[in-house]
């Protein structure tokens, strides 16, 4: 199938290509499909967020699109930042105050720290049912960054799949253990599973 991807963030953009490229799809991104649209992310869980941006493009660029709405839950700290994982420290997308607040509010957290990074994806096509499909990834947080790959909290990161953290882990690796792939992964068999 040919998706749009219907995010500007550059780190899943590139996620989301290549998981579905070597998988025999095609991937544009919203850029190149020429749709400039930043719909507002103002549902309360990852599935509404991922259903809100990928209608608006859905509809805005008349073609089938998919759009990813994922972040980081943190156990020790109820889940959060969650949703909000893009905006954490108050400033959309500033991945640096975001991990500085991360390692100052698990300051006085012993380990192990848990948590997970949970993705929900979205397929909106003309004249369909929206998909909505779920994947996530388990770990722990740790106190200091390692590695130099990946974005947003992956050098905090550490994958209990991998035993690395996912900034330090080889795209491939991360692109098959991630929450996005195991969601993407979920959304071409319930596509399959429809005959597409
Ligand atoms: P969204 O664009 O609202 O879905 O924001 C997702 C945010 O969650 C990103 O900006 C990151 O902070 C975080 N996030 C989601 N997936 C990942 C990942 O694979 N690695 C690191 N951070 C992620």
């Amino acid at each position: 199938m040919e998706f749009i991807a219907a995010t500007n963030n550059p780190g899943k953009m590139a996620e989301m290509r290549r998981i579905l490229e070597r998988m025999g799809h095609t991937v544009r991104s919203q850029r190149e499909a020429g749709v400039t649209l930043e719909p507002e992310e103002n549902g309360t869980t990852f599935a509404e967020n991922a259903r809100i941006k990928a209608r608006a493009i859905c509809e805005a660029a008349g073609t089938a699109t998919i759009a990813d709405d994922s972040g980081l839950c943190v156990d020790a700290l109820d889940g959060r930042p969650g949703v909000y994982s893009a905006r954490y420290c108050g400033v959309h997308g500033d991945d640096e105050a975001n991990n500085q607040l991360l390692l100052k509010e698990l300051e006085n957290v012993p380990e192990p720290r848990t948590a997970h990074y949970g993705a929900a994806i979205a397929l909106c096509r003309p004249g369909h049912e929206p998909l909505i499909v779920y994947g996530a990834c388990e770990g722990e947080i740790l106190r200091a960054y390692r590695g130099e790959g990946g974005f947003g909290y992956d050098p905090l990161f550490m994958s209990s799949d991998l035993g690395v953290t996912f900034a330090e882990a080889d795209p491939e690796s991360k692109n098959r253990v991630s929450h996005r792939a195991v969601a993407i992964r979920a959304l071409l068999t319930r596509l399959e599973e429809e005959g597409e």
